[in-house]
């Protein structure tokens, strides 16, 4: 090869002395777990993304348990959600207690297909549990409008889509606001920003969110900082069954400096995401991924779909053994060996699905969209000579 081996990675975090000198400012206070670190990471998030509160955990799939519990989602639900997503999106309602009943998705934006809503609604429906897929917002003016209609409570999952925003009453807003009735992010390195690991609920609502607060440190009756500043001896109490779903002050601490960059890092992605369309444009079979006009993407992944005549797992080898990783479309909870014997839906009545656990027809676009796209790579720091080298090796794959 003429060029110089090089490798690529799919993601790489931006992190420097910055997070290193706030993890040692969180370290040398002495106070490094959910502290007044975690307080200020939450006032911050929650401007960032315009909400009235945010509430810090352990990560985004511990944000959607209590996401789903604050709505009442109980054993015998059903929750409305997307297969085609990261398995995080459905165990969440399985630690409920409750199923999960698959719409499926636009090919377009890989994201739930709210056409397909309706159709699956039941007298078990507790909750829509709608997903940003990687970062592109979904169409929640359709969803809500049918939530509304049937009164049920709409949860985003936005693990991708931190600085995300979507064209709300003619003004540009954060995905987090939040729109629906909460929205879980994710911190960890594979998304947009990191601490680690980490996760962010928003809402509007303060019962729900003096709730979160509760449960995630085990229904404690009394928060270590009022105990610790206490002049007088307090007992706790346990008023209600919690979790530890904790986030540490020294993760806070990171995520700050990572909320300052933000705003670079998204501009970035988007200039990143642009150079891809115009150089992948002339590639004859491969679509790239669109943006509805009402959306605009941090880009947390960029997706491309390759047409029949390309075999993904050879474009994948080809692109690898030039030193270039890929990952293969977003997966599909239903067709895991963890959903064979397990309850999970795709609406056909009578409840219980027939569909084999690799293969249903009413979710043929989330299964075509797994085996037919893959991920490139896209991070801040990615070099312009690295992106045409990207491009070269992928128009080379898909020529041989
Ligand atoms: C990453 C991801 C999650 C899980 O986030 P964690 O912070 O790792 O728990 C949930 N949903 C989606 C769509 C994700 O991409």
């Amino acid at each position: 090869m003429s060029e110089k081996m090089q490798y690529i990675p799919i993601a790489k975090p931006w992190m420097g002395e910055p997070e290193a000198e706030a993890a040692r400012r969180a370290i040398m206070s002495g106070w490094v777990t959910q502290g007044p670190e975690v307080a200020a990471f939450e006032q911050e998030f929650a401007a960032y993304v315009g909400a009235k509160s945010a509430c810090a955990v352990s990560n985004c799939t511990t944000a959607l348990h209590l996401a789903l519990l604050a709505v009442g989602v109980q054993p015998g639900d059903e929750v409305i959600t997307v297969s085609h997503s990261y398995i995080a999106t459905a165990n969440s309602i399985r630690y409920c207690g409750a199923t999960p009943v698959f719409v499926d998705i636009e090919p377009q934006t890989y994201n739930i297909n709210p056409m397909l809503i309706e159709d699956v609604i039941s007298d078990h429906t507790r909750a829509i549990l709608v997903v940003h897929q990687m970062g592109m917002p979904c169409n929640l003016k359709a969803i809500l409008e049918i939530a509304h209609r049937y009164n049920l409570p709409v949860i985003e999952d936005a693990a991708c889509a931190i600085g995300s925003e979507i064209l709300w009453d003619g003004n540009w807003e954060k995905i987090g606001k939040p729109h629906g009735d909460i929205a879980c992010f994710s911190f960890h390195p594979r998304k947009v920003i990191t601490t680690g690991d980490g996760g962010m609920l928003t809402t509007n609502n303060p019962e729900w969110d003096k709730q979160f607060r509760l449960w995630r440190q085990h229904g404690m009756s009394v928060p270590d900082t009022v105990r610790h500043g206490a002049k007088q001896v307090i007992f706790d109490s346990y008023p209600m069954l919690g979790y530890n779903y904790r986030m540490t002050d020294i993760q806070a601490a990171v995520g700050r400096e990572q909320i300052k960059r933000l705003p670079e890092i998204v501009e970035r992605r988007r200039y990143l995401a642009q150079q891809y369309h115009e150089k992948l444009a002339d590639v004859p079979g491969l679509k790239l991924p669109t943006q509805p006009n009402w959306t605009r993407s941090n880009w947390q992944s960029f997706c491309v779909r390759l047409t029949e005549k390309y075999d993904q797992v050879q474009v994948m080898q080809r692109m690898l053994d030039a030193g270039i990783a890929t990952r293969r479309g977003i997966m599909c909870a239903h067709r895991e060996s963890a959903y064979q014997s397990e309850p999970w839906s795709c609406g056909v009545k009578p409840k219980a699905c027939e569909c084999e656990a690799r293969k249903c027809d009413r979710l043929s676009e989330s299964e075509q969209a797994q085996d037919g796209s893959i991920l490139l790579p896209l991070f801040h720091h990615m070099t312009q000579q690295e992106q045409d080298y990207v491009v070269k090796v992928l128009k080379m794959a898909c020529q041989a």
